[in-house]
């Protein structure tokens, strides 16, 4: 079957999968702290209507999947979907981009059932510091963290999103802390998402030119790559395996290499995280479409996808929270 090939000409084979929209935690670049407002269960997709979506997106040339949320975590029973997602034909690689504070005790079911590697948000290795961005324990997600990696989950990436006045002194920690344990970082600069009530890419975006500067002086940093990157660019930390990715949207995008679209939670097919073009699904599979009707509507979906997120050039532009749309 054909591939999906967007207006601009590329190719989309990564699906980004938000089983939720909830979440155990409260990070204030993401969700508001009192925020309850989520999706009802009822416009939930089941398993079963994931794994028809995804079974399409397998067909047509989507090999890659990513569970993400919200916290996919607080979603009950997620090892039986991934089970169900390794086994369609298409799909080779299913990530997880967690906070880690349920590693513990889901780790060794989700290596189980076929994912192979994960992402942990992780912005502060102070506790008092983890508590003002997040609202959580460090403590919880540290014990998390370090049960994914002794049941074999690799590579682990620490995603860090760098903020000027919050965790700007811990940079150099975390690059030791990831050396220790043989995880990769990664920096993110903040994102102009939803209003969160605070305003961190206003108030606290770093431009991750200069942090790059900045772990120079003190790291002998050399080009590097990283299998699966994605949109991070790579550097590598010489004698070490340690590499450091830098996720750029802000400073330098990367969206003409843009090879995914997002599902969320409510079956509505997300083209960018910074634009509104989208296409629901939801309708479709509750009123029985065929699977032609569904490939037709992947495909129209994909023909929505623009060209290019305004995140710098409209920072005022706030759409939906990343908890919504699947980060
Ligand atoms: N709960 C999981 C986690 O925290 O990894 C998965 C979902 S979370 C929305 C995915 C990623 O989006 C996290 O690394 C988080 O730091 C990032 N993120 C959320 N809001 C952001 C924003 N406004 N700017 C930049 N990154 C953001
Ligand atoms: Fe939850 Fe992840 Fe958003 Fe933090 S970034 S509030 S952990 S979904």
């Amino acid at each position: 079957m054909a591939q999906l090939t967007d207006r601009f000409g590329r190719q989309i084979e990564y699906v980004r999968l938000s089983v939720t929209d909830q979440c155990d935690l409260r990070c204030f670049y993401c969700m508001p702290r009192g925020f309850r407002d989520f999706e009802e269960p009822g416009h939930w997709l089941t398993f079963d209507e994931i794994t028809r979506v995804m079974g399409a997106f397998g067909r047509l040339g989507v090999q890659r999947v990513r569970l993400t949320g919200g916290e996919p975590l607080v979603r009950k029973n997620l090892p039986d979907l991934v089970s169900r997602l390794a086994a369609l034909p298409g799909i080779n690689d299913i990530s997880l981009s967690t906070n880690a504070t349920r590693m513990r005790k889901h780790a060794r079911a989700l290596r189980d059932a076929g994912v192979s590697r994960i992402n942990v948000s992780l912005d502060s290795l102070k506790p008092e510091v983890f508590k003002q961005v997040t609202g959580g324990k460090l403590e919880k997600v540290l014990d998390g963290l370090m049960a994914a990696r002794d049941t074999g989950l690799s590579p682990i990436k620490i995603n860090m999103v760098a903020m000027k006045g919050v965790n700007d002194g811990e940079f150099e920690d975390m690059v030791e802390f990831c050396l220790e344990h043989g995880f990769t970082l990664r920096f993110i600069e903040t994102m102009p998402m939803g209003d969160t009530g605070r305003h961190a890419s206003r108030d606290h975006y770093l431009d991750l030119q200069t942090v790059r500067a900045r772990l120079e002086e003190r790291f002998d940093l050399v080009p590097g790559v990283m299998p699966g990157g994605g949109p991070a660019r790579y550097m590598q930390v010489v004698g070490t395996d340690l590499r450091i990715g830098f996720i750029t949207p802000i400073s330098q995008h990367f969206c003409e290499t843009c090879n995914r679209v997002r599902l969320s939670v409510d079956g509505t097919i997300y083209t960018c995280l910074g634009q509104e073009h989208n296409l629901e699904l939801r309708p479709l599979l509750r009123a029985g479409c065929s699977d032609t009707e569904l490939f037709d509507a992947i495909r129209r979906a994909v023909d929505l996808k623009p060209e290019r997120h305004e995140f710098r050039d409209r920072p005022e532009k706030l759409l939906r929270f990343m908890s919504m749309t699947g980060g």
